[in-house]
């Protein structure tokens, strides 16, 4: 990967600190989507890395997944499924629950969006712990679909999320 589309993308990423809460340090992406080029080079740039691998669906977690993710299915020619909180999907869905540093959280998808043989490319702006990326995979492999690649603008790499994907294809841009 060229190191020059890294870097220029990365400059494009706004540290916040203590948010949400204190001790985090939020990577906001809107200063990149505003962007017109860094949005575009964003896209097309992941696009081509999965360009020939037949991608039939892109799926992405709420909320700031939706945007990049539905950018990349586009530029695929590939369709467009959310995973969403409980309550927010309107027909009959999947559920799956995961476990946070203190808690649960739980996901869903509706229970038609993806069937058996469907190739799915899982794409969300940040891998933290990974643990929405894994139940999102997990959500997809229930309903029969295949887990082609899952990918990252921003990986937060002392978290280790990827190590809770270590069955998949794991590409990501920026590394923290
Ligand atoms: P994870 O811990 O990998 O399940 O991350 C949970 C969700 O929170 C993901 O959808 C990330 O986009 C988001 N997230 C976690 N940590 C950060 C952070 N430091 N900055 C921005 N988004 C984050």
């Amino acid at each position: 990967m060229s190191l020059e589309i890294r870097d220029r993308l990365a400059g494009k990423i706004r540290d916040v600190e203590d948010f949400p809460k204190k001790g985090i340090i939020f990577r906001d992406i809107t200063p990149l989507l505003k962007d017109a080029n860094s949005f575009r080079e964003t896209v097309v740039f992941i696009a081509d890395y999965y360009r020939d691998k037949d991608i039939n669906f892109v799926v992405s977690p709420e909320a700031r997944g939706f945007i990049l993710g539905a950018a990349i299915a586009y530029e695929l020619g590939a369709g467009f499924i959310p995973v969403r909180k409980p309550g927010k999907l309107p027909y009959e869905v999947e559920s799956m629950t995961y476990s946070l540093e203190y808690g649960k959280d739980e996901i869903q998808i509706h229970k038609d969006a993806v069937k058996k043989g469907d190739n799915v490319l899982v794409f969300d702006d940040v891998i933290a712990t990974g643990g929405t990326a894994k139940a999102t995979c997990s959500l997809i492999e229930k309903l029969g679909g295949k887990v082609v690649g899952v990918c990252f603008l921003i990986e937060l790499t002392d978290l280790k999320g990827r190590d809770k994907l270590t069955d998949y294809d794991v590409f990501s841009i920026i590394k923290y």
